[in-house]
């Protein structure tokens, strides 16, 4: 079969359908080689992350943790905290950030340490804006990319204002007790070997990550299984093991 009759044959059917862009196909493309491609070490870890096997839709482009936020973000009504909000937006999804520009934010800044585009070079654990000035911050799968994540946190409830919400989302191991990283695992080889990709500093773990993140914010933590079937997760091709990390600024900051 060549490309183009996969494509066509793809387009074709219906098992799946991107949430964002509404179409309804075969199959969503897979991330590098998908679920086959990790080996045995990632594999004991029970990860919870992106669903590589259902991952990039073939027509808007939209990627499974994208897709997962708007189904959340409809279903809690969350759309509504963006208009006339102040938004930080990290490595902001393309499909995302065109729905967050329409519901007319106050101010909407898409950021990141490497900046394509109209995106703004802003670095997490050093963010430029005085104390308190976001309502809104979004950081979906960045915090596994960032060396000094403790820091990130901490600049996060600095500029989030109290009561401001910031989304967070990164895959973690629900088997570790504590993070694993290693200043020795150095190399792309090597992250890709025990972290499972060439740009992760480290495999996050569940129960640490959460008392990490608790230690600045009030955690609201919204399961996927409690607004979601598991024939919906399916269809519209997202993890229905990855709950959403919401977390609220409302703690006393020393
Ligand atoms: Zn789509």
């Amino acid at each position: 079969m060549n490309l183009t009759f996969n494509k066509m044959w793809n387009k074709m059917g219906n098992r799946k359908k991107c949430y964002v862009c509404h179409n309804s196909f075969r199959h969503f493309t897979k991330f590098k080689k998908g679920a086959r491609g990790i080996n045995n070490f990632l594999r004991q870890l029970q990860m919870v992350g992106s669903d590589i096997d259902n991952y990039g839709c073939i027509y808007c482009g939209s990627t499974d943790r994208e897709r997962h936020l708007y189904m959340f973000f409809d279903k809690l009504s969350f759309w509504d905290k963006f208009r006339n909000a102040r938004i930080l937006h990290f490595a902001p999804e393309t499909p995302l950030s065109l729905k967050i520009e329409q519901l007319l934010p106050a101010e909407y800044i898409k950021c990141d340490l490497f900046p394509i585009e109209d995106w703004r070079k802003i670095d997490i654990t050093k963010i430029d804006f005085e104390d308190n000035y976001f309502d809104l911050l979004i950081c979906n799968h960045v915090i596994e990319h960032v060396p000094d994540h403790l820091l990130a946190m901490k600049e996060i409830s600095r500029v989030v204002k109290k009561n401001g919400v910031a989304i967070l989302q990164t895959p973690y191991s629900e088997l570790l007790y504590s993070h694993f990283e290693d200043r020795n695992i150095n190399t792309d080889e090597l992250r890709l070997l025990f972290y499972g990709q060439e740009d992760h500093v480290r495999i996050v773990s569940k129960r640490q990550f959460f008392d990490e993140l608790s230690q600045y914010f009030t955690m609201d933590i919204v399961k996927n299984q409690s607004l979601f079937s598991d024939e919906e997760c399916f269809k519209y091709g997202v993890n229905k093991k990855e709950d959403l990390v919401m977390v609220i600024n409302n703690k006393i900051k020393e």
